[in-house]
């Protein structure tokens, strides 16, 4: 999906929860499109919004992460390092996709399977449960670091 299309998708979701498109909330979402970097931490959406406009500060940015939270644009994520990441909501953006987390140097690589809604179909009918979302995460080592622990070894 173009970058343009997804802001336009996200400004209407922000007016029809009778929020105000600011600016400052602009420019947070749009750290979010532009960024290499899918999950980002405060901190990390803080630097580079930062730079766009000095004027914004870190709590701007905790408020605004935290309102395009409930309003489900964004997802909060935990990869059990302490630091809260947030990516662009699958349910707005894309579709579902889970993650692969590395122990040794926290990176996070993405995946999804077709088969997993198979399977979240599966467990909604035998359970009569209407699942609104999930999340896998895996952990383990990334290729790089299985790479450097073999090289350490000699
Ligand atoms: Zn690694
Ligand atoms: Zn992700």
């Amino acid at each position: 999906m173009k970058k343009a299309t997804v802001m336009s998708t996200l400004k209407k979701k922000i007016k029809e929860h009778q929020y105000k498109f600011t600016t400052q909330r602009k420019i947070v979402l749009q750290a979010f499109l532009d960024s290499k970097e899918n999950h980002m931490s405060a901190e990390d959406v803080y630097e580079i919004v930062h730079e766009e406009n000095p004027a914004i500060g870190l709590a701007t940015v905790y408020r605004s992460l935290e309102l395009f939270t409930s309003l489900e644009l964004l997802k909060k994520l935990d990869f059990g390092d302490g630091r809260s990441r947030y990516e662009l909501n699958d349910k707005t953006i894309t579709h579902s996709h889970h993650h692969l987390i590395c122990l040794g140097c926290g990176k996070v690589v993405e995946f999804s399977y077709d088969f997993l809604n198979d399977v979240k179909d599966k467990i909604q009918k035998e359970n009569g449960f209407n699942i609104v979302d999930y999340q896998l995460k895996f952990y383990g080592y990334c290729k790089d670091c299985i790479k450097k622990a073999n090289n350490n070894k000699g």
